[in-house]
């Protein structure tokens, strides 16, 4: 009994949070991608992570931030339709090499 519960508690001291990217799809610490998030004005990016919404998440891969914004992975992963508003938002937020 005593035994089960701290197998229990070890398995929460240990909290990883991953998430995928979205383009790539390579997992990483939350901490390590961008979260992207569908607001009421528009799509976001979201450094605090805690916003409302629909999120999805980038790498900090040039590549990867050039194909969401090019293709309509994003639009896909929100269930948006970016506007060019947005693109120009979120090409701002791209992580510079
Ligand atoms: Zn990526």
């Amino acid at each position: 009994m005593g035994f089960l519960m701290n197998q229990e508690r070890q398995r929460r001291t240990k909290p990883v949070p991953t998430r995928m990217c979205i383009v790539c799809r390579e997992k990483n610490s939350k901490r390590a991608l961008t979260r992207l998030v569908r607001t009421g004005q528009g799509v976001q990016v979201d450094p605090s992570g805690k916003l409302d919404g629909r999120g999805a998440y980038l790498c900090d891969r040039e590549s990867c931030w050039d194909r969401a914004l090019s293709g309509d992975l994003l639009n896909r992963a929100l269930r948006v339709n970016l506007t060019a508003e947005d693109r120009e938002r979120l090409k701002q937020a791209k992580p510079q090499p």
